[in-house]
């Protein structure tokens, strides 16, 4: 009988409910899932690519395996370095272990690494293999990554290294613990050339690895359900006396405390590192874009159809189109990266690489929802110190790569509560002032809807500024002005009156750039007649840009603000 029909009718059999009829399971054939425990036939689990077809969970697989189906057929060309394992501190039984361990896996070691293409761009890459010694990192595996990490920055290749690791070597002590030392810093040098550098987290990444190379990728992707960590779990659990949480250490535990950018399944991951190194194809300038001339002379006297106090409801009306709506229309390909890799990822700043005209530029956006539940979501568009740090982290990336950033603000403010003052809020605002202003790629800010204080401005030192034709920009809300000011928050049209917070006097007072027509009653479903303003302004921008070399591209943003 076939295989996957002895398989399939275990699976009829079980739908039909007929639970007491266990299905007779050949040695050998199939294996069992180490999370859910379901028992797959192994031709399946190949056909899955070693993915639980029950549960999700990604197993671990070989390195050769990994290397077939994440790279370009054929392409890929070990890289040998004669190195050898080095049984440094005599530690008994080891040699044998590793001789055991070569004749099980076929493998001389705990990683492989070589050159190879990834949707026919050529990368370093690095793959470790869990099931030689969990792959724990001692002389060779350190040595062998530092090398492939030196020859990359030699060759200027990006660097794709797929994790799997118990942590340091036991065997190897304090030889072992230096290699994360090693490989760190071929990694800074690596990053000092500007040169790309993504790693995969795959199950299970713990200790040393994680604390070295694991965790230091520009860009960091892991594999659903994954195990993640410094400390391993007993470790932990017998430190602290309780029992860990369901999901402790998983790459959603990650992911939500800021240290993956996203989660990509198996079958997909192959395509989107292809995508990623796509967006990292550096222009070369003057190339990309056809010459478009701006008018320089914006026009400084525009015209204001409604009253301040309009313009401040209008600039609030849920009903607009909010910061991902534009992104999914103005840009292609966005990808999302998520966390700051520090403490958490906000879902009040949506931040990530997209292409605009097919060049590769910054996206972040202060993101309102668009119903209750949304709203909820993204805490109504009020950033919380991680969130400015990871627009941040995102920005000082787009700096190491030559990508021009476009941010959306549309913010009541910066988050005012208790977790917010004990994450630094003011610390990272000021952070994000400080090295905005020092970035060397043009930095566009349009305001779509509410900027409110400093938690606008946050992502506003920008080499312009715009505004949509009915958003508001304040060091505060009406309401709040009049309430400090006049002790009665109900004065806050009068209050709109006098802060000169419209598109109109931002202008007359050189706090802004440009303004942004809006057709009448703009409501999201209009968005497109504007996207098609803002792209065209926007391919202006960048072209203008293009022709200033760093220095003066910061500059230009220093004397800015100087001016005002
Ligand atoms: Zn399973």
């Amino acid at each position: 009988m076939n295989l996957k029909e002895l398989f399939k009718k275990t699976k009829t059999r079980n739908t039909a409910g007929d639970e007491n009829v266990k299905p007779e399971v050949p040695n050998g054939l199939f294996v069992k899932c180490e999370k859910c425990g379901s028992t797959i036939s192994k031709e399946d689990l190949e056909d899955d690519l070693s993915v639980c077809p029950k549960c999700n969970f990604h197993m671990p697989i070989s390195a050769k395996k990994r290397i077939e189906i994440i790279t370009d057929k054929n392409s890929f060309l070990e890289w040998e370095f004669q190195i050898e394992t080095k049984n440094v501190l005599d530690s008994s039984g080891y040699d044998e272990k590793l001789e055991m361990m070569r004749k099980k896996t076929d493998l001389y070691e705990a990683v492989i690494s070589g050159s190879a293409d990834i949707d026919d761009r050529k990368v370093a890459i690095v793959v470790m293999d869990s099931r030689f010694m969990m792959a724990s990192m001692g002389y060779y595996v350190g040595e062998q990554i530092t090398r492939t990490i030196e020859k990359a920055t030699e060759e200027r290749l990006p660097v794709v290294i797929f994790t799997a690791s118990g942590g340091a070597r036991m065997q190897e002590g304090i030889v072992s613990l230096m290699q994360m030392a090693k490989t760190s810093a071929a990694l800074k040098r690596h990053h000092d050339k500007g040169l790309l550098y993504i790693t995969v987290l795959t199950h299970p990444t713990t200790g040393g690895v994680t604390a070295s190379f694991a965790s230091l990728g520009d860009i960091i992707l892991s594999e659903p359900g994954a195990l993640i960590g410094f400390a391993g779990q007993r470790v932990i659990e017998s430190t602290i006396k309780q029992k860990l949480p369901e999901g402790f250490q998983s790459a959603e535990f990650q992911l939500r405390n800021g240290f993956v950018d996203s989660i990509v399944e198996r079958k997909e991951l192959r395509d989107e590192i292809g995508k990623i190194l796509g967006l990292h194809v550096r222009a070369k300038p003057n190339k990309i874009y056809s010459k478009i001339h701006r008018d320089k002379a914006v026009n400084k006297k525009i015209k204001q159809k409604n009253t301040p106090w309009e313009i401040v409801n209008l600039a609030r009306d849920k009903n607009k189109p909010v910061a991902t709506e534009y992104i999914s229309k103005i840009f292609d390909d966005f990808i999302e990266f998520h966390g700051d890799r520090y403490f958490g990822d906000d879902s009040a700043i949506v931040g990530g690489i997209a292409k605009f005209k097919g060049k590769p530029v910054t996206v972040i956006g202060q993101a309102k929802g668009i119903d209750t539940a949304t709203n909820v979501y993204r805490n109504f568009g009020m950033p919380s110190p991680h969130g400015y740090r990871k627009s941040l982290r995102l920005m000082k990336q787009a700096e190491k790569f030559g990508r021009p950033i476009i941010c959306f603000v549309d913010t009541p403010g910066a988050y005012c509560g208790i977790t917010a003052e004990e994450g630094g809020q003011g610390e990272a605002i000021a952070r994000n002032l400080f090295e905005m202003s020092g970035l060397t790629v043009p930095i566009l800010t349009i305001i779509i809807g509410e900027a409110g204080s400093g938690g606008a401005l946050a992502m506003a030192v920008s080499n312009e500024v715009w505004m949509m034709e009915n958003s508001m920009y304040a060091i505060l809300s009406p309401e709040g002005y009049a309430s400090i000011l006049w002790k009665d928050g109900s004065r806050a049209s009068e209050a709109a009156e006098e802060m000169r917070l419209t598109p109109k006097d931002l202008m007359e007072l050189g706090i802004i750039d440009d303004v942004i027509k809006e057709p009448s009653n703009y409501k999201r479903e209009k968005i497109k007649v504007v996207a098609k303003v803002m792209e065209k302004k926007l391919l202006g921008f960048l072209m203008d840009y293009e022709s200033y070399s760093r220095d003066e591209i910061r500059k230009d943003r220093y004397e800015r603000f100087s001016n005002m």
